[in-house]
């Protein structure tokens, strides 16, 4: 049964998800989604590449992170699926890498179902992340995820739309079931390093375009994002603007890009 805060589809409104999808090239977006990119587009002409520079962290991560052994995912907020998924990345390297994804988005949901119809060692579960014992208990989770064996939490690209206390609380939930050897890779949009006139537009941007008013964009400080990984030890190089974590090419101005990124380890 579904609950009352699951986001229905509304081809009239723009979706985070979806202007998402056009941001990194993808096809699975509407005209007022296209229309809402550029409005954020002519107040932070750099938003692109900000997208672009998080799923590039999430490529990199996923890899690092197969290299160290981890061989089960679960993708809190996954999004639309485009190029570079999770089970792509993950299987490509271990064709026996397990992963879940979880968004409440149902265009995310649906076409995630589609890409997956043929992959037995990869689930999507349509939730809400805050709602963690769903998300937990949920039989795909019980089915791909062993949770006596460690696994990637990943938790990219989403905090910024989940405001006050309330992720942190989720997040402390999921660190309690993952076994030591488990990882917890993040973003989060701050306004650290360069508090600009044009990071505060794309908020005001961002909270007056998306249905409802229900999407606020949330940033948060240095300290804040370091609360996400309690008991965990962050790996080399730390908690860092997202181009720089471990990068392949070098960006100059990092934070302008307006985004933390970090992979601790329990
Ligand atoms: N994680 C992917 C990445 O970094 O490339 C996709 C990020 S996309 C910008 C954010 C996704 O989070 C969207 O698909 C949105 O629907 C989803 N989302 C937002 N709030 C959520 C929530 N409370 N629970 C689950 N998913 C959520």
């Amino acid at each position: 049964m579904e609950q009352s805060w699951y986001r229905e589809l509304d081809l009239d409104a723009p979706s985070p998800a979806r202007v998402y999808d056009y941001f990194l090239g993808g096809s699975h977006n509407f005209a007022v989604d296209r229309e809402m990119a550029q409005r954020l587009v002519a107040v932070k002409p750099d938003v692109a590449e900000t997208m672009r520079a998080n799923r590039a962290f999430l490529r990199r991560a996923v890899q690092h992170l197969v290299e160290v052994g981890v061989r089960q995912f679960l993708d809190l907020g996954s999004g639309v699926p485009t190029v570079g998924n999770v089970h792509e990345i993950a299987q490509r390297a271990a064709p026996d890498a397990r992963v879940v994804y979880v968004d409440v988005d149902p265009i995310a949901v649906a076409h995630s179902t589609a890409m997956l119809a043929e992959n037995p060692l990869a689930g999507i579960i349509r939730a809400d992340l805050r709602d963690t014992e769903t998300v937990l208990g949920h039989p795909v989770v019980g089915k791909l995820i062993d949770f006596a064996e460690p696994v990637g939490l990943l938790v990219v690209g989403v905090l910024h739309q989940l405001p006050g206390d309330e992720p942190l609380g989720a997040i402390r939930r999921y660190r309690e079931v993952l076994t030591p050897g488990s990882y917890l890779a993040l973003t989060q949009v701050t306004q650290d390093g360069r508090r600009t006139d044009s990071t505060e537009l794309l908020k005001e941007t961002f909270d007056g375009g998306y249905a409802k008013g229900a999407d606020v964009m949330t940033m948060r400080t240095r300290p804040e994002v370091l609360a996400f990984f309690e008991e965990f030890e962050l790996i080399d190089p730390g908690l860092v603007f997202v181009a720089e974590w471990r990068p392949e090419v070098e960006v100059p101005d990092p934070e302008r890009l307006s985004t933390y990124a970090a992979v601790g380890r329990r």
